[in-house]
């Protein structure tokens, strides 16, 4: 931890590292008889080429359908096996690939 910074700034950070920007929870999803599916769309506001939202910072107003990442909403399925916030979670189910067989974009 850095000496000075506030603890809530600096938990904030380490969590926000931990993505390693690559964009697929980006991906419009559908709730499925209470299966999570990825579906090929990305949100418009994801840029292609960068894989990086293009309104990172204003992105819950302006899309509020976009949920921040709590532990409450990650263990809910949203995020892809191999992303680092569901790393070591015990018994996580991550999302169906919509058409099955697909891979993810
Ligand atoms: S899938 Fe995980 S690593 Fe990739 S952008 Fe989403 S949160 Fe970050």
């Amino acid at each position: 931890m850095t000496a000075g910074k506030p603890i809530i700034a600096a938990v904030s950070e380490e969590w926000e590292r931990r993505c390693r920007r690559c964009g697929r929870c980006c991906f419009e999803k559908i709730d499925y008889q209470g299966e999570i599916y990825y579906t090929q769309t990305p949100c418009n506001r994801l840029d292609p080429t960068t894989r990086l939202c293009t309104v990172y910072g204003q992105r819950h107003r302006l899309r509020p359908d976009c949920v921040p990442l709590t532990p409450q909403i990650i263990a809910a399925g949203i995020l892809p096996a191999d992303c680092p916030y569901v790393q070591g979670l015990g018994g996580y189910r991550p999302p169906h690939l919509f058409p099955p067989d697909e891979e993810l974009p």
